[in-house]
């Protein structure tokens, strides 16, 4: 179609927005002179922090330049990302915004790296120079980048099956990469059909109807979406003092999301178990035991007689907003009693505590055996 044209239209508009600084564009022209770049196009997205510019390389490869705002203004509101974590001891000016930007786009890139060697869906990380960072294009042949999850239109049948593929893709996130995405959301999600000609390098990732459709390759299926991860740039490490609060609200995004779309969620706490929990417990893969978990959940609802069969009523709704106001600790130093919260799980007495799974309390048996030491044994994040 008209692509080019609209294209064109919007790059202009980029221009005279000033994005594009001297110094930005300067790195773009040596880009282009390297030979890595062949041509810059059009806006795909303009962004409080950041633009995403499709652009072409010499062979007419498709990629994606995401170019961050360096205007001092954009990056204050993200000290919260910044403040314990490692890797920013060093080297995070407050005051240099282009610096600052840097050590962004350059986080991004080393995330995105992560990702894709954990087997995830995201885009290929080509090269970072200052504040401009070079990926794949997750999009189609003609240069159109694939919808947010937030705009694609979603075959009713497939959406169950994205949102057990997305708790998958947390869980990995947080074991395999030990991040937490920390910005989860349908606007950080893009869904992509791959096209059997996409450049997009097509990780192997267990889900039950990806070896479907090997098997039934007779029948020339509709090719499936998937979900790729965007955005990771404020992604944080698993030990940074927030992780848990930050994952926790990762999992609300995508509960809220698909639960509007009437796929049977795991409660809050239990999607949060779920994915933190270091031995899943049950045969088969981590996607068997979730799947076993939600049709477990969905019974447990039917018996409680909350299951009205109009939406996912009141009692998971209440659990879920207790769970949200919760104290996760973030290792067992936080832990306000121990003896007590473990004497307490040993006897089998009270509530189940909510951080058990997250910080691989096991209720110790051996008789005599000091509770406390026992516990802190067993503890595997301790930051
Ligand atoms: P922001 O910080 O502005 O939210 P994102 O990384 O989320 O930046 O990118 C903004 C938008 O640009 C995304 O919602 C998506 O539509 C598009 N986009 C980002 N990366 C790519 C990519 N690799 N391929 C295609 N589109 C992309
Ligand atoms: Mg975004």
């Amino acid at each position: 179609p008209s692509a080019t044209a609209n294209q064109k239209d919007k790059s202009d508009r980029a221009t005279n927005e000033q994005v594009l600084d001297p110094r930005t564009r300067i790195i773009l022209f040596k880009m282009i002179g390297r030979g890595l770049l062949f041509e810059v196009n059009g806006c795909v997205s303009t962004g409080k922090e950041a633009n995403v510019y499709h652009a072409l390389t010499p062979e007419r490869q498709h990629l994606a330049l995401k170019i961050y705002k360096t205007s001092i203004l954009v990056f204050k509101d993200r000290d919260r990302y910044v403040s314990g974590e490692y890797r920013f001891r060093r080297g995070y000016s407050r005051h240099n915004p282009r610096k600052m930007v840097r050590v962004w786009a350059e986080k991004e890139m080393r995330n995105l790296k992560r990702l894709k060697a954990a087997g995830l869906r995201c885009p290929d990380a080509v090269e970072v120079r200052e504040n401009v960072l070079v990926m794949g294009f997750i999009g189609d042949s003609d240069g159109w980048a694939s919808p947010r999850l937030k705009d694609a239109t979603i075959p009713a049948s497939a959406v169950s099956n994205l949102y057990v593929e997305l708790i998958i893709i947390v869980r990995k996130m947080f074991h395999d990469c030990k991040l937490v995405h920390a910005d989860l959301s349908e606007y950080n999600i893009l869904y992509h059909i791959e096209s059997p000609t996409s450049s997009t390098s097509n990780p192997e990732l267990p889900t039950a109807t990806q070896s479907e459709i090997s098997e039934d390759a007779k029948v020339p299926e509709e090719p499936r979406g998937h979900l790729y991860i965007i955005d990771v740039s404020q992604s944080v490490e698993q030990d940074h003092p927030h992780a848990f609060d930050f994952l926790r609200s990762d999992l609300k995004n995508v509960e809220d999301f698909f639960s509007k779309r009437g796929v049977k969620c795991l409660s809050l706490r239990r999607s949060f178990e779920f994915v933190t929990n270091p031995d899943l417990k049950g045969d088969g893969s981590a996607e068997d035991i979730l799947r076993k978990w939600i049709e477990e959940d969905s019974n447990a609802d039917k018996q409680s007689g909350f299951d009205d069969g109009e939406d996912d009523g009141d009692v998971k709704g209440d659990e879920d907003e207790v769970f949200m106001r919760s104290y996760i600790p973030r290792t067992l130093n936080e832990v306000f009693d121990p003896e007590r919260d473990v004497g307490k799980l040993q006897s089998g007495e009270g509530e189940k505590l909510i951080y058990q799974d997250t910080i691989g309390i096991v209720a110790p048996k051996a008789e005599g055996e000091d509770a406390e030491k026992s516990a802190q044994t067993k503890v595997r994040f301790e930051g």
